[in-house]
């Protein structure tokens, strides 16, 4: 049993959907096959903005009612399409899959997959159509998993249906030391570990879903991320730390565009304070990344910047200046103008000169840095959007990350 998963590009017209039924119909004459679709092309983008242009901020659990619509148009065609080239296949959307969610809209996480009617249709000898980035609740609404999410639900099946494989199609060949799309001379990684791979997927590289990562992690799936439109190239494989045969100090360089930065001025300094403020936040489903907390010379207040995703900054600005009032800070700044630079290796921690180099080389290149956080295996730095193109590029440069043994 194989499961497949063809995202957006992939299936963006009746012509490319006609030849990912190819590939799966393939692949179904020596395995039984579950095949999950993303939403044609931009669907999902127009999708949101449909709903934005009907109401500023539409209720989340009407937005997933229709997010959800665009994965079982891409379904129902898929399997017509295998039809045509004369397979059996049957298209189902989530709650047909069994896939039972948390009832967080927008977010939802899975908490478990009844496998029976999937197994059914593949004892029978059909090939599985399944809806990627949604589920249902117990009480049977639908949610989504947060975008990108198909390939969690890639993962997620295969590991449900203890399957012998994973395979993401995409529209790049494999895993990149940086997006190919922004480095041009960005290199395919043959293997990649969950860790760096988790790390990188939360840094921005948007190539795999982060909750696809964790989950793979969490039952050793080996994931491989090919390319549709070269489906006899082997792609990069995602497996555990001991089976990569391939040392590198440094992995990748990613970028998150998608970020903004707010900082709360002169908060007072007492015990509870960060608790109000980020608790405000959570309570409107903001989620927060990197948090600085920097002293006054009269030491009696702080400023605490962080940054977020761009599309909660309303949000997150009005839970923040209603909180502000109430703590007695001074003021609240928003900065849309943030994108989010990182590398990512397994051992940055044994090697202490990496940042210092990472900051000369954005230095040089006249890139200023607004933030920095560390991990044990990440160094991100927060600098300008307009800086982001370049910075990424510097970076991969400083790290020789173009060069073939590497990779
Ligand atoms: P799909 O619709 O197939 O899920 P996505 O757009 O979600 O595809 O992910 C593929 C894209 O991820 C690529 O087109 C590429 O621009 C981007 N990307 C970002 N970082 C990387 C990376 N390190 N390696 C490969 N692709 C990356
Ligand atoms: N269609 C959804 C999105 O665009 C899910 C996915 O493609 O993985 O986010
Ligand atoms: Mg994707």
């Amino acid at each position: 049993m194989v499961v497949l998963k063809f995202g957006g590009t992939s299936v963006k017209s009746i012509g490319r959907i006609k030849n990912v039924a190819s590939i799966v119909a393939r692949a179904a004459r020596n395995d039984s096959v579950v095949v999950v679709v993303s939403a044609m092309g931009d669907t999902t983008d127009y999708l949101v903005k449909l709903a934005k242009q009907t109401n500023s901020s539409p209720p989340r659990r009407e937005l997933d009612a229709l997010l959800a619509t665009g994965e079982q148009i891409s379904i129902t065609l898929l399997a017509m399409a295998l039809g045509e080239q004369g397979a059996r296949a049957v298209s189902l959307a989530g709650s047909q899959l069994g896939i039972t969610t948390e009832s967080v809209h927008t977010a939802a996480r899975i908490v478990d997959i009844n496998t029976e009617r999937i197994r059914r249709h593949l004892h029978q000898g059909a090939i599985v159509v399944a809806a990627g980035f949604q589920g249902v609740t117990e009480e049977g609404d639908t949610t989504t998993l947060g975008r990108g999410g198909s390939d969690t639900t890639a993962v997620a099946l295969a590991a449900a249906l203890e399957a012998s494989s994973c395979d993401i199609f995409t529209d790049v060949s494999g895993v990149y030391t940086a997006d190919p799309n922004v480095v041009p001379s960005a290199r395919m990684m043959k293997q990649i570990s969950y860790e760096e791979m988790l790390e990188m997927a939360r840094a921005g590289a948007q190539v795999l879903h982060p909750r696809a990562v964790e989950l793979a992690r969490k039952h050793s799936i080996k994931v491989r991320v090919r390319n549709t439109f070269e489906p006899e190239n082997p792609g990069t494989i995602v497996t555990g730390a001991d089976e990569m045969e391939i040392y590198r100090p440094v992995s990748g360089v990613t970028v998150d565009r998608d970020q903004a930065r707010l900082a709360i001025l002169k908060v007072p300094d007492r015990p509870g304070v960060a608790g109000e403020v980020f608790g405000a936040l959570a309570r409107s489903g903001v989620s927060v990344d990197m948090i600085i907390q920097a002293f006054h010379e009269d030491r009696s207040v702080n400023d605490i910047t962080f940054t977020i995703k761009r599309g909660d900054l309303e949000t997150a600005r009005t839970a923040l200046e209603e909180v502000s009032a109430i703590v007695g800070a001074e003021a609240v700044l928003a900065d849309e103008d943030v994108a989010k630079v990182s590398i990512v290796g397994a051992s940055l921690m044994d090697q202490p000169d990496v940042a210092a180099r990472m900051f000369a080389a954005l230095g040089e290149a006249k890139v200023n840095i607004k933030m920095i956080s560390t991990s044990e295996i990440r160094i991100s730095c927060v600098i300008s959007d307009r800086d982001a193109q370049r910075a990424v590029n510097v970076v991969h440069d400083l790290f020789h990350l173009d060069d073939d043994d590497r990779t």
